[in-house]
């Protein structure tokens, strides 16, 4: 199995050798650490949303038309740039699908994801999407046990396929992408891309992190000699199965990349991909104002919902932003420092996405600012000396036994009473 080097020396000779081999002169220095385009990738991306195509192979997903066409109606008014659908050719069903969610008239581009072959490509330019994004397996082992395909082969067919969308609508957005592209080896890819890219067909081209096998360092490496090699567009759909897609995505914004695929809570093959709220969230903390220009925050919550109640999951208590306990504040020196200034403990603002913070004070842990917050909320004046004894017999009840907010309300008002 070959993984892509990420030993930078090793990394700038493979290519180096690369370049030799094919007798062409390197079109960039590979000793540079500077990517002119990262700075605009950062700000000037787009999210392809796959929920209705990666997100539809996840165990738990069945989604109706109808189920569909509300999702992607939810997923346009956040403000997503691009909503990518199963691909036409895998049933009746989902050839409808295409059909009537590119007639919906989104202001979100509409594409289709298809593999490498003609009559995938036929029946899908007939869909009316804008765009179609095509992959095909590069690995040895996509290569011996999925397609059967060489190099040679592979580019055969998609120079052919690519031809023909192009000729059948000039106008629609193409995609070209390796699938497990970082187990491929850099040669393959390199001649994979260089030869599309000849061809002058393809408006970008996508790179798969299909395992969930790369580290950030790789997707940077490979996004980066993309980038500079071909100056296309270039798409990054990263698997979360070691943890890694949401830095993966953010690592290949920073090397470059311009568009990243996501699905709400991260729903896909095995434990899925780049969630989008934890791509919104990693992006917001970088330029909060820029986000909340871009996509409608106040609607993330909601979208995750949806979804969740579509697939029969909860939200996961730990997922960024819409997770249960996102914004909840237990140990009392967080709670007095989050009263007085909320971003001591918070790096993204609740109210910025339509949601509140928890101030937990039913615990041992508990101390007397949040006790003295909560009785602001009641409307109860404590004495500073009660105040601490309240406080402390808090503390104490709730270390021997569970205790309720309207426990502590009683006692609270016992106390300003007393
Ligand atoms: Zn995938």
């Amino acid at each position: 199995m070959k993984n892509i080097a990420f030993d930078r020396v090793k990394f700038a000779f493979d290519i180096e050798r690369f370049f030799i081999c094919m007798s062409q002169p390197l079109p960039f220095d590979l000793t540079s650490d500077t990517n002119p385009t990262n700075a605009m990738s950062l700000h000037d991306f787009s999210i392809v949303e796959t929920t209705l195509r990666e997100g539809e192979q996840f165990c738990k997903a069945r989604f109706s038309s109808s189920d569909k066409v509300e999702i992607a109606k939810a997923l346009d008014s956040f403000g997503v740039e691009y909503i990518e659908l199963t691909s036409p050719r895998v049933s009746i069903y989902s050839r409808k699908d295409c059909h009537q969610i590119a007639e919906l008239g989104l202001k979100s581009k509409v594409l289709t994801h298809i593999r490498c072959n003609l009559e995938d490509a036929k029946v899908a330019v007939d869909t009316g999407v804008d765009g179609i994004n095509i992959v095909i397996g590069t690995s040895d082992l996509l290569r011996y046990f999925s397609h059967g395909k060489s190099i040679e082969e592979i580019i055969e067919i998609a120079s052919k396929v690519l031809g023909f969308i192009r000729q059948a609508n000039p106008r629609i957005e193409l995609r070209f992408s390796t699938e497990d592209s970082f187990r491929s080896s850099l040669s393959d890819l390199l001649r994979v891309y260089l030869e599309i890219d000849r061809l002058g067909l393809v408006d970008r081209f996508g790179i798969a992190d299909t395992v969930g096998i790369a580290t950030p360092s790789q997707v940077f490496e490979l996004v980066k000699i993309l980038r500079q090699t071909t100056q296309k567009d270039i798409e990054f759909h990263g698997h979360n199965d070691t943890g890694c897609a949401i830095a993966n995505s953010y690592t290949a914004l920073e090397a470059g990349a311009t568009h990243i695929n996501t699905t709400v809570l991260g729903i896909g093959e095995r434990n899925g991909i780049t969630p989008l709220e934890g791509l919104v969230a990693r992006l917001y903390v970088l330029n909060p104002e820029a986000i909340e220009r871009k996509y409608a925050l106040g609607s993330l919550g909601s979208i995750c919902k949806l979804v969740a109640d579509k697939v029969g999951v909860e939200i996961p208590f730990d997922r960024c932003i819409v997770g249960s306990a996102s914004f909840s504040h237990k140990a009392g020196i967080h709670t007095k420092a989050v009263l007085k200034n909320s971003r001591t403990y918070e790096i993204i603002a609740p109210e910025d996405f339509g949601l509140e913070r928890t101030m937990l004070i039913d615990h041992p842990l508990t101390g007397k600012y949040a006790i003295s917050h909560r009785c602001h909320q009641l409307g109860l004046n404590l004495s500073p000396d009660k105040l601490v004894v309240a406080t402390q017999k808090i503390k104490d009840l709730a270390y021997t036994r569970q205790i309720s907010l309207e426990g502590i309300d009683r006692i609270l008002v016992e106390f300003s009473q007393s």
